[in-house]
């Protein structure tokens, strides 16, 4: 079995941080203070550029989840994908570890296997949970 890697495309958006655990990294803008996920290189609010990679917080609400029943690439069904409303106003739709949930419910950033692909092995990524 190869080694669990971290797909390219979630570089600069999923890193581990200093002290080895996940980390969801956003883009904050310097003119209004306004914070966006996935990072983005221009402030869709205000539309300046002076934006700089910011972590976001690995705990927060689940507002709404749902069971996808059907297959998604290298990711057999059902899993759960949910809406994690984080405490600096920002909304991350993010698969759910296996579990039973609540509205309104604390969960936390995790990383893991998150699908199989048989030309890359296993893909590491973020998914939300309840947590240690
Ligand atoms: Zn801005």
């Amino acid at each position: 079995m190869k080694d669990a890697v971290l797909p390219e495309a979630l570089s600069g958006v999923f890193e581990p941080d200093a002290a080895g655990g996940p980390v969801l990294i956003g883009s904050h803008c310097r003119e209004c203070g306004a914070d966006h996920f996935p990072p983005k290189p221009a402030c869709p609010d205000c539309a300046c550029s002076t934006v700089e990679p910011t972590e976001l917080p690995r705990d927060g609400t689940l507002h709404s989840w749902t069971i996808v029943r059907i297959p998604a690439p290298g990711i057999e069904p059902p899993f759960l994908l949910g809406e994690i409303h984080l405490p600096n106003g920002l909304r991350v739709t993010s698969r759910l570890e296996p579990g039973d949930y609540e509205l309104g419910q604390t969960v936390r950033l995790a990383a893991g296997m998150v699908r199989q692909d048989d030309g890359m092995g296993q893909l590491t990524g973020y998914f939300f949970g309840v947590g240690d």
